[in-house]
């Protein structure tokens, strides 16, 4: 199984979704992320890559200090994005929901890469939104749950914005 050392570049600098890795086996630039998951220092990011060229998969590590914002909480304080904790809500949203493994990964990726991008610091509730906003394009209904038990949106307000967008976008379908 070949593995590819990649840094991710600092988020400021980045505009792509992911930072553009050579497949091993072709020399394509373009891939597809499979699988993310951070180490349990929470400094480097593995993520299952498959190219969308040959279909290799292949290991990138990606180190993650300084890319990642801070995020600001409700009460004031700062803490480092915490990847664990939109997972475990994510998850929590999408049981007995036909989401499956693959999507949730790639949603987390997603999420990451777009806080990357952003840089600096967050709010909470910003980092809640972007899950959502990833979440609803996957499933309704696993969206409401989230939106309902992710603490960023305890406000009762946040909520019912939430089920409004959703009865919109079933009225579209
Ligand atoms: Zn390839």
């Amino acid at each position: 199984m070949p593995v590819v050392l990649a840094r991710a570049t600092h988020g400021r600098a980045r505009t792509g979704s992911v930072p553009a890795v050579r497949c091993p086996s072709c020399g394509g630039l373009e891939d597809k992320v499979v699988d993310s998951r951070s180490s349990d220092d929470g400094t480097s990011i593995r993520r299952r890559r498959q190219c969308e060229h040959c279909a290799a998969r292949f290991t990138t590590f990606e180190r993650i200090e300084e890319s990642l914002p801070m995020v600001v909480k409700r009460d004031g304080r700062r803490e480092p994005f915490d990847r664990r904790k939109v997972d475990e809500g994510v998850r929590s949203a999408c049981k007995g929901r036909p989401v499956d493994e693959e999507q949730i990964s790639a949603l987390l990726a997603s999420v990451e890469d777009r806080l990357q991008v952003h840089g600096g610091e967050v709010e909470s509730a910003q980092v809640g939104a972007l899950a959502l906003e990833e979440l609803r394009k996957l499933d309704g209904v696993a969206a409401v749950r989230f939106a309902s038990v992710y603490k960023s949106f305890s406000d009762p307000e946040d909520f019912e914005r939430e089920i409004q967008l959703l009865a919109e976008s079933d009225d579209d379908a």
